[in-house]
């Protein structure tokens, strides 16, 4: 959805808000926990046709902060699929 085009519906009427004032939301409601005392923005585009939402984290540096924070899902040793 960040190159311009719904997956759902293929759409191109994709708006976002990146530069939005306070996007990490009320009370952190636009954003994921990430640690204990670390929470994430997040980007939200939206399609304005079907109304599909995609998300992604704002900032690179929190980026770097999950990945050294959370398990990999490919890490696992019993993995299934
Ligand atoms: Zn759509």
């Amino acid at each position: 959805m960040k190159q311009g085009k719904c997956p759902k519906c293929g759409s191109v009427n994709i708006y976002s808000a990146e530069d939005l004032p306070l996007k990490s939301g009320p009370f952190g409601s636009n954003s994921i926990p990430i640690s204990l005392t670390a929470m994430a923005a997040l980007d939200n585009y939206v399609c304005v046709d079907c109304g599909l939402v995609e998300s992604y984290v704002a900032e690179e540096y929190m980026l770097k902060k999950i990945s050294q924070k959370w398990k990999s899902v490919n890490d696992t040793a019993d993995q299934k699929d």
